[in-house]
């Protein structure tokens, strides 16, 4: 007679959303980066593809082209922006498991939690970000 065991399903892992653990925060962030990360792969490698399929169209009168080319133009910037989101994304990951997420790359100074919330990918605290906008600092990622 089998009588199947039906009281071992009460959800044992249930993660708490405890504040006071710094690892469940980490995690949230981790889980929001590779979000980020392979939504930003997929982008960019459906941009480098329709690139190449445009490239690929050369018998068009003088009016298409200038439209494509203009489209390849747009292509490219999108393109380029995506990977080097893509870079910081993969680099805020690099930090997480270097325990150095959440310090500004440039000062060391710890990046302002909300500023983190909404772009966990930021390896910046906001004054040195507005620092590097307006020249007075370089971008250590970018110059990389
Ligand atoms: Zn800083």
């Amino acid at each position: 007679m089998s009588i199947k065991a039906d009281d071992d399903h009460n959800p044992r892992s249930h993660h708490s959303v405890n504040s006071q653990s710094p690892n469940s925060k980490l995690r949230r962030f981790e889980e929001r980066l590779r979000h980020q990360q392979s939504q930003l792969e997929h982008s960019v490698l459906t941009t480098v593809k329709q690139g190449r399929q445009e490239v690929a169209e050369d018998t068009l009168d003088v009016a298409d082209q200038a439209v494509f080319s203009y489209q390849k133009e747009m292509l490219f910037t999108q393109g380029t922006e995506g990977a080097s989101q893509l870079a910081l994304v993969r680099l805020a990951l690099e930090r997480l498991h270097d325990g150095t997420f959440g310090e500004c790359l440039h000062c060391g100074q710890p990046i302002g939690e909300k500023r983190l919330e909404a772009l966990p990918w930021t390896p910046y605290c906001i004054e040195c970000q507005e620092k590097i906008e307006t020249g007075q600092i370089e971008d250590m990622v970018r110059a990389a």
